[in-house]
């Protein structure tokens, strides 16, 4: 049966190449986006032309429809710190306020998918990290307007499963990168990628040890395809999506280095409570999703990216990464 399907954050980073391959598919009746044009921009679904498709401009903590739906993706929110620290209560009312207005647009039966982050893990005290593992997070920290909302959103979820038989999939997402994230997003890929290509100046918050998995967006898209949309998975979550190859923050912006010559390194303060590390446990995705993996390496999805920067900043876009 062809789903009309509801996208919050879809003008993002994420949501928009998550869009894009919904509507390849012949089962999906209707899609709607709602987007407050936070961090998300209209750029990025301008190319299409589906008149399945609609947008509504607006926030998703308020957002009414007189329909239901038989899919909800809830991706609203920021995702990085740059700008999530900036707004803690609207990132909170994003993920938290957001999924309590949605819920009850759900058709009865239907499916509430959820982007949760591996930053529920918090500062890891395992590596790699399982879905079982509960995380080491300071709620009172810099980053807890984030990790604690989506903690509570998937507690929120997980609880409607229990009592109401909800069907949930809920996704804990590593750090994804690739092309239509914001120059001004301020994380490690697009803030190296934009700085290599403008100031030659890359920006390494402390020394750089502290390492991520860089999950290329593609890869990312099509994990979240084939979990949020088949209907013969009986696992709901959570479940690690993400690249398991973990590199440090030196390492990639050395690459990125490597690609503009000329350009250099900076050492800046560190970011408060960095997390030191962070690399998905995939066993449970493998055996969920066969057949699905995060193959692009970083050095090709760095270039893809970078090509991608390259061609926005020749164009005009605004060129001032956040340091
Ligand atoms: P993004 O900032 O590019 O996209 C978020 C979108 O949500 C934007 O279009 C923004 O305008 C919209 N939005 C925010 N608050 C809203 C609100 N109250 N009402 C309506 N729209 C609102 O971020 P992204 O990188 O595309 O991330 C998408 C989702 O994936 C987020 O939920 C994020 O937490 C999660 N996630 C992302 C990563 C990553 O590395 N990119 C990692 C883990 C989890
Ligand atoms: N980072 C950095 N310089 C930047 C942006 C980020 O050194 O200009 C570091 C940041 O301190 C962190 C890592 O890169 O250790 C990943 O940061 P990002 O904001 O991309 O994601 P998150 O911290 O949420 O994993």
């Amino acid at each position: 049966m062809p789903r009309s399907v509801l996208v919050s954050g879809g003008c993002g980073f994420i949501g928009s190449h998550l869009v894009d391959r919904l509507l390849r598919r012949d089962d999906l009746e209707a899609l709607v986006v709602v987007d407050n044009l936070w961090t998300g921009l209209r750029d990025n679904i301008a190319h299409i032309d589906d008149p399945r498709f609609s947008l509504r401009v607006g926030d998703v903590e308020s957002f009414t429809d007189s329909g239901h739906f038989d899919e909800i993706i809830h991706l609203a929110s920021p995702a990085s710190p740059a700008w999530y620290r900036r707004e803690p209560a609207r990132t909170i009312k994003a993920n938290i306020g957001g999924a309590l207005n949605l819920l009850p647009l759900l058709r009865p039966g239907g499916r509430f998918c959820f982007a949760s982050t591996s930053e529920v893990y918090g500062d890891p005290l395992v590596s790699p990290q399982p879905e079982s593992y509960r995380g080491s997070v300071d709620c009172t920290g810099p980053r807890a307007s984030y990790d604690e909302s989506k903690r509570c959103t998937e507690a929120l979820l997980f609880e409607e499963q229990r009592v109401s038989g909800l069907d949930v999939r809920v996704v804990r997402l590593f750090n994804t990168y690739g092309p239509r994230t914001r120059i001004d997003d301020g994380r490690a890929v697009s803030n190296f990628i934009c700085q290599a290509l403008t100031t030659g100046i890359l920006t390494v918050y402390g020394d750089g040890s502290q390492s991520r998995s860089w999950g290329y967006v593609d890869d990312i898209v099509d994990g979240l395809e084939r979990f949020f949309w088949r209907d013969s998975i009986s696992h709901r979550g959570p479940l690690n999506i993400g690249n398991n190859r973990e590199v440090s923050v030196l390492d990639i912006a050395k690459f990125v280095c490597s690609l503009v010559p000329g350009s250099r390194i900076e050492h800046h303060a560190p970011a408060p409570q960095d997390p030191t590390n962070r690399c998905p446990d995939l066993t449970l995705a493998r055996q969920v999703l066969p057949g699905w993996e995060a193959a692009t390496s970083y050095q090709e999805g760095f270039q893809r990216t970078f090509e991608w920067f390259r061609q926005q900043i020749a164009a005009g876009g605004e060129a001032a990464p956040k340091a």
